[in-house]
């Protein structure tokens, strides 16, 4: 029977996939996890949920301009997220949008519920709609490709659509963002059908998604700690590595000055075209054995 209200992953979690969202913060309490804002511009700051990002935009001392979320987080972390977005703009300053770069569980977790507090729009890919409207299910998580114990996990993490209905609209086809006037989005499929990054041309500032990330997610010592490496996108959930591997060209040809990655620490300057340079390789490597593996040519 189709039921009517907002569907969200914490609603629809089976029993796997609460015993997965325990595992991932038992860890986060273990390590000692404090989520906190990192300004990177006066109107962009961003904080790590456990091990994924999402970003604040607007300048807190013009609040009634307003403000944009960029991605939703894990499950369960709506009120975190509320709590931190009060603190930044003030009470009862909703968000105008959340702009979703993609629709996997660890970014879309607080959805429904900040929806539900806020009456906001959304805006994502028109071709990650059908997984945000229940029409289409990822592919599940692949451990194959890693030992780490975030991959071991993957087969857990919720992999099923969401449905956001009618909250959920595509963004506009000229590449424009709305309520994000000099930010444009940049179709960087691969992970997803319908992943994107976000980028401002005036200071180079990218907010990246999963299209690559800056930290190994698929070993779990790596994510705790943090430690800063630049690699592909999350290899258990990325479906398609020869568009991978374009969409991280797309974002190179950027030259981004900064990067706000979907997993790991932002990275600058020489650092991030040296690194972006060396995962090109690496990817262009690893897509052409792929492919030869799935008979693709
Ligand atoms: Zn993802
Ligand atoms: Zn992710």
């Amino acid at each position: 029977m189709k039921n009517n209200n907002l569907r969200g992953t914490n609603e629809t979690a089976s029993p796997a996939e609460h015993a997965t969202m325990k595992i991932l913060s038992t860890i986060q309490r273990l390590t000692n996890q404090r989520e906190s804002l990192e300004e990177i511009t006066p109107d962009l700051a961003y904080m790590t949920i456990l091990m994924v990002n999402l970003c604040f935009l607007g300048n807190p001392n013009r609040s009634s301009d307003g403000w944009v979320l960029i991605d939703a987080g894990l499950p369960d972390s709506a009120e975190l997220i509320q709590e931190i977005a009060e603190n930044r703009f003030g009470k009862n300053i909703k968000p105008k949008a959340i702009i979703l770069t993609h629709g996997h569980f660890d970014h879309v977790g607080a959805i429904t519920e900040l929806i539900k507090k806020w009456n906001v729009e959304v805006y994502a890919h028109e071709l990650e709609l059908p997984y945000l409207t229940g029409k289409k299910n990822y592919p599940p998580g692949n451990p194959s490709l890693d030992k780490g114990l975030l991959a071991q996990l993957s087969p857990l993490y919720p992999n099923e659509a969401i449905d956001l209905k009618d909250m959920v609209k595509p963004l506009p086809s000229d590449g424009s963002i709305p309520w994000m006037p000099n930010w444009r989005w940049i179709h960087t499929p691969g992970h997803t059908p319908g992943h994107i990054a976000l980028f401002r041309n005036s200071d180079g500032i990218l907010i990246a998604g999963d299209a690559f990330t800056t930290v190994r997610q698929e070993s779990a010592t790596a994510v705790l700690t943090q430690d800063k490496e630049i690699k592909g996108p999350p290899a258990y959930f990325t479906f398609d590595w020869t568009e991978a591997c374009q969409s991280v060209k797309k974002l190179k040809d950027l030259n981004p000055s900064i990067v706000i990655t979907g997993h790991g620490k932002i990275m600058k300057g020489a650092e991030l075209s040296r690194e972006l340079e060396k995962l090109i390789g690496q990817l262009e490597k690893y897509a052409k054995s792929e492919s030869k593996n799935n008979g693709i040519h």
